[in-house]
C-alpha cells in the first residue's frame, strides 16, 4: 500500500483537536477533522479512514452514539475513544458499543501514538501495510523479502525483515536492544554475545538500506535508548 494512514479527529475543543492534529501530521499521518457530533458522523461514515479518534463529550451528538452509529454501518472501522470521564462504566460503554481502544484525557501524545500503533497493528489498512516498509530510497517486500523498485535485487534473510518489521510497526520510540532479542530473536536472557549479535545485524542491514551505512537517514541508533527506523507512511 502506497499511501499515508488517514486518521479523523472528532473533537470539539480547539487546542486539543489542533493539537492531535499537529502531532498527527508530523509522525506522517494524514488528518481530517470534525469539530461537533454531526460533522463527525457524517465524515465518519463517508470518507475512508483508517482510524477515528473519538472524544465522547461533543455538541450536536456524542461520542457513544457516534460509535454506534458507524459500528451500524462498518464493524471494522478502527475507533479509539477519547474520553474526560475515567469512570469504569464510562470506558466499559465505549468499548461495548465497539471502540478498539480508549484514552482518558489528559493523555500523553506518547500514549495515545502506542494506541495508535497498536489499533492500527490489528487493523486490515496496518496489515496490508506491514507487507511493505517504505524508507528513504528504499521500498521492502517484506513477503518476498526483496526491496522493491531499482533495487529489486537486493534481497533480505527472514531475521532481517523480522527486525525491520519490528521496528516499523513501533516507530513511536526507540527499540532497546533486549527487547529485540527478546521480540524477534524470541531470547529472555541478555548476554554480552547475544546483544552483539543484534548490533551485528543492524550494521549489515545499514549496507543495505542506506545510502551511507555511516549517516544512516533510516535506521538511527537512538544513543542510550535502541534503534529507531523511521517510516515513511
Ligand atoms: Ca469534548
Amino acid at each position: 500500500m502506497n499511501r499515508p494512514l488517514r486518521i479523523l479527529v472528532i473533537e470539539d475543543e480547539l487546542a486539543i483537536r489542533q493539537g492531535l492534529i499537529d502531532v498527527l501530521v508530523f509522525h506522517g499521518y494524514e488528518t481530517d477533522s470534525a469539530a461537533s457530533g454531526p460533522t463527525g458522523l457524517q465524515k465518519a461514515l463517508t470518507g475512508k479512514f483508517d482510524l477515528i479518534l473519538l472524544d465522547i463529550m461533543l455538541p450536536g451528538m456524542d461520542g457513544y452514539e457516534i460509535c454506534n452509529r458507524i459500528r451500524a454501518e462498518d464493524r471494522q472501522q478502527p475507533i479509539i475513544m477519547l474520553t474526560a470521564r475515567t469512570s469504569e462504566e464510562d470506558i466499559i460503554q465505549g468499548l461495548k458499543l465497539g471502540a478498539d481502544d480508549y484514552v482518558a484525557k489528559p493523555f500523553s501524545i506518547q500514549q495515545l501514538l502506542l494506541r495508535i500503533e497498536a489499533v492500527l497493528r490489528r487493523s486490515p489498512a496496518g496489515q496490508e501495510m506491514a507487507r511493505t516498509i517504505h524508507l528513504d530510497g528504499i521500498s521492502i517486500d517484506t513477503e518476498n523479502l526483496v526491496a522493491t523498485g531499482d533495487q529489486a535485487n537486493l534481497t533480505f534473510t527472514r531475521r532481517e525483515i523480522d527486525i525491520l518489521s519490528y521496528l516499523a510497526t513501533n516507530t513511536s520510540r526507540p527499540i532497546p536492544r533486549h527487547e529485540l532479542l527478546e521480540k524477534v530473536w524470541g531470547y529472555d536472557r541478555h548476554l554480552e554475545l547475544e546483544t552483539r549479535t543484534v548490533d551485528i545485524h543492524i550494521a549489515k542491514l545499514r549496507r543495505k538500506i542506506e545510502a551511507n551505512p555511516k549517516e544512516p537517514t533510516n535506521l538511527l541508533t537512538v544513543r542510550g535508548a535502541g534503534y529507531k527506523l523511521v517510516v515513511r507512511r
